[in-house]
């Protein structure tokens, strides 16, 4: 089986193993598996992670706009309301999938679960093995 890469896989909506399946049964509901390799996406989890990424760009985009709109034209507030909650909600509902598809591949490739990250197997083996031996008790004092 081929490397899929989790940025690839998420912005095509896609399974993370595969590459192939689609992971979005509807627009942000998750299928309960793949339908071509049959992994299993119950284990699904991006919790608020994709919105807080949603929401941290469609803001970089529309609130430096809202302003730079405000000091060239200062027009009436309704003219703003206008221009940019349609284009905040339109940007919100285009990169939401693509986000949470490619955190849930992130999560799948890197084995993530909750408070865990298992980027290197062997590291993390070392964690609470004990303390660290070139520490003395007089290093404390
Ligand atoms: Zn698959």
């Amino acid at each position: 089986m081929t490397e899929t890469s989790p940025f690839l896989a998420g912005l095509l909506g896609r399974c993370p193993r595969c590459g192939k399946g689609a992971l979005f049964r509807s627009y942000l509901k998750v299928a309960d598996a793949c339908g071509v390799c049959g992994l299993d996406f119950s284990s699904e989890d991006s919790g608020d992670g994709p919105a807080v990424f949603v929401m941290s760009i469609v803001g970089f985009i529309v609130v430096p706009a809202a302003l730079a709109m405000e000091l060239a034209a200062s027009p009436p507030v309704w003219v703003h309301m206008l221009v940019w909650l349609p284009l905040a909600t339109l940007l919100t509902l285009l990169i939401l999938p693509p986000f949470k598809a490619t955190l849930f591949a992130l999560q799948w490739t890197h084995n993530a679960h909750e408070a865990q990250l298992d980027l290197d197997p062997v590291e993390t083996e070392r964690v609470g093995e004990g303390t660290d031996p070139s520490r003395t008790d007089s290093d404390a004092a």
